[in-house]
């Protein structure tokens, strides 16, 4: 299996970038952040009925299952350019015997644990890294809450670029390590990932470094619409009757709404789309408040705290876009409190053998709540993403071990009180 994408000719039938809320259209390929005009959302737009000749159901199953498997529909034009660690392609798993325990018989998990960094990061900033140095970028930056710096340290060092990395102090101690390691400069800040992101918008253009922040460029949601497409590929071009996910800027919501859109237009799959779920814990929710209060854009919420950090993102540049997602869905937005997320987290970790992070243990705790609620029936075709790896947030499982001497006569009795 190539591991950097060479050798495969596939050509991108991106074809422009517009402005989703003022419509304003941009030169593809030109280095793009936000809108000039408004301060929106930019998108990507493909010739779909170019890139539907080539992304056959049988070309594709022939192809590595990495970013680039879509690559008719990802931004990156020269082969060279499409950095991959083999990120994507992550199982769908049953959790039957928890599944079953809150009524759900028919859910499945799309384990996106098992990527690069251990998040769907991944996705993200494998096609927002590549596009910007196919565009000439030589150096990023991003604020985050750990696993997106890990993504973005990975994808830079695989394409020789320099990388700066801006997360709150209090990020779990594995990703300001992960980065350095990866050769970052990791710089932590004394407030939230968006006080983060306003030192790298006021300090990083003056640097030369490029700001890859959630929806401030347009192809981290290019990434994660491949969550989407591979979901869909996966069930047999057919998607599910709800999504559910924990959303923090929501690049995941917004691409995968996207894919099936274009899956759609090219004729992969029907107009049947899944109920979009926002899943937020109750430390800090901005797009559940705005959901319940019927608005469309949902303001910074206050001293946001939860133990999820993918899911502390107190204000969304994307909020529109996500609240739009939800509502053409028929989905809904649900909060969840750290309790109940860790309690999940740590139920499916025991009775699955899926030791997940603790944002997907909110949406497996959102799945639980809804079903309860009468907001999902048992029928339901569900599928959680558990977005990260448990394996980032031992801090949250630790605790005391019971210690043996090898030399105590009594060393049984120790083993059996432990766990007595
Ligand atoms: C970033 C992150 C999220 C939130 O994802 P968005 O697509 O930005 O809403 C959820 N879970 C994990 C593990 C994350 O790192
Ligand atoms: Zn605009």
């Amino acid at each position: 299996m190539s591991t950097r994408g060479e050798g495969r000719r596939i050509d991108s039938a991106l074809t422009g970038v517009v402005c989703s809320n003022c419509g304003r259209r941009y030169d593809a390929d030109s280095l793009l952040t936000i809108c000039d005009d408004c301060g929106k959302v930019l998108v990507a737009e493909y010739d779909l009925e170019r890139a539907k000749r080539s992304m056959t159901k049988e070309a594709l199953a022939g192809r590595d299952w990495n970013l680039w498997r879509y690559a008719e529909v990802m931004p990156v034009r020269d082969p060279e350019h499409r950095l991959t660690l083999a990120e994507g392609g992550t199982p769908l798993l049953k959790v039957d015997r928890w599944a079953a325990g809150v009524g759900l018989p028919n859910l499945l998990v799309k384990d996106e644990g098992r990527n690069p960094t251990g998040s769907f990061k991944a996705r993200g900033l494998g096609a927002a890294v590549s596009r910007a140095r196919e565009l000439g970028v030589e150096a990023i930056a991003l604020p985050s809450a750990g696993n997106a710096a890990a993504a973005a340290s990975a994808y830079a060092s695989r394409g020789g670029m320099d990388v700066a990395v801006f997360m709150p102090q209090d990020a779990p101690e594995v990703f300001k390590a992960e980065c350095r390691a990866l050769g970052a400069r990791v710089y932590l800040v004394d407030g939230l990932i968006n006080d983060a992101g306003k030192i790298v918008r006021e300090n990083g253009s003056s640097r030369g470094w490029f700001d890859v922040s959630t929806l401030k460029e347009p192809y981290r949601a290019e990434g994660k619409k491949t969550m989407g497409l591979e979901l869909a590929e996966q069930l047999g071009w057919q998607v599910p009757d709800a999504i559910i996910y924990p959303t923090g800027g929501g690049t995941g919501i917004v691409g995968m709404w996207k894919g099936f859109d274009e899956l759609e237009q090219m004729g992969l799959i029907g107009s049947s789309r899944p109920r979009m779920i926002v899943v937020q814990s109750e430390g800090g929710a901005p797009i559940v408040r705005a959901f319940e209060r019927g608005e469309r854009h949902a303001p910074l919420w206050e001293g946001a705290e939860t133990i999820a950090p993918g899911i502390r993102v107190p204000v969304a540049i994307g909020d529109y876009l996500i609240l739009d997602a939800v509502r053409e869905s028929g989905g809904t937005a649900i909060a969840v409190s750290d309790a109940e997320l860790e309690a999940a987290m740590r139920d499916v970790a025991a009775s699955e053998g899926l030791f997940v992070s603790p944002e997907s243990g909110a949406a497996f705790a959102a799945a639980a709540k809804l079903r309860e609620a009468g907001q999902l029936a048992e029928a339901d075709r569900v599928v959680v993403y558990a977005t990260g790896s448990g394996l980032l947030h031992t801090d949250l499982i630790g605790g005391d071990y019971p210690v043996l001497d090898p030399n105590d006569p009594d060393v049984g009795q120790v083993i059996d009180s432990a766990y007595a």
